[in-house]
């Protein structure tokens, strides 16, 4: 079981699988007062940043659920890195479905959400495991304006323009849902370079690595695509941001 490879070559350098910054990581877990000894969960917890990394500043207890094993290694080795092997652990599954078997403080789904079927899917499938009270974490992109055309919406990896929503769009669909928005925070165009621009010298390494590879035509075009498309229509059109929400 894994993930199309195109991701385990291109986001193989990645700590961070999305357009947040380490500095952005930090400051969402201090806005949400972890107390020592809480569970978080984390369904898509890529190469563990996250949890290690609040478990390190805040002593917390993780589990994350990564259906990449190559991303899923990586986060057992931070973990190690970080000194919080005891607190953390990182299993390699298909995380649709999944349900903690102790109800966990704060339930995170942060740039993974077709894991429940979309927003209110994974919404749905976050709370089974959330003690009364807990957080639900949701990471999603919405648009930072509206695309013009269809193709652009294309052009920023978008199905249609109605994959997302603009911001208060996509805030008042929480509130529909009957939940409390209670922090949020917000990557920026920079978060979206250290993302998309990271995979371009990850991409570069890799094919001087595997020139021979069946993979090393496709990861060409794409080295050669994909500054442009990124300046033009992710870096311009996208947003992206992490929402913590309580059940009213
Ligand atoms: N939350 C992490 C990773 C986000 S990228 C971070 O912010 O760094 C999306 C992640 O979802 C990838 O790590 C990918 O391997 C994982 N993924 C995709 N489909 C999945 C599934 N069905 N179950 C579990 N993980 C999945």
């Amino acid at each position: 079981m894994d993930i199309p490879r195109i991701f385990n070559v291109t986001e193989s350098a990645h700590r961070i699988h999305n357009p947040f910054t380490p500095d952005k990581l930090a400051t969402l877990g201090a806005a949400l007062r972890l107390e020592p000894g809480t569970r978080v969960l984390d369904l898509g917890s890529g190469s563990g940043e996250m949890l290690c990394t609040w478990a390190r500043d805040y002593d917390i207890i993780g589990t994350g659920v990564d259906m990449s094993r190559l991303f899923s290694d990586q986060a057992k080795r931070r973990a190690e890195e970080l000194g919080v092997a005891d607190r953390v652990e990182f299993i390699h599954g298909d995380a649709a479905g999944y349900v903690a078997d102790e109800k966990v403080g704060v339930a995170a789904c942060v740039g993974a959400t077709w894991i429940g079927g979309g927003v209110a899917g994974t919404i749905a499938l976050l709370t089974k495991s959330l003690s009364s009270n807990g957080i639900i974490l949701i990471g999603e992109p919405y648009w930072r304006q509206l695309p013009p055309t269809e193709d652009v919406a294309k052009g920023c990896g978008a199905r249609s323009i109605s994959d997302f929503l603009l911001l208060p769009e996509l805030v008042a669909s929480f509130d529909n849902l009957n939940l409390d928005l209670v922090e949020m925070v917000l990557a920026n165009q920079d978060g979206w370079d250290r993302y998309e621009a990271a995979k371009w010298l990850t991409m570069r390494r890799w094919l001087e690595e595997n020139p021979d590879d069946d993979f090393a035509k496709e990861i060409r075009e794409r080295l050669t695509s994909e500054p442009r498309r990124h300046v033009a229509y992710t870096r311009e059109y996208l947003g992206w941001g992490v929402f913590a929400l309580m059940a009213r």
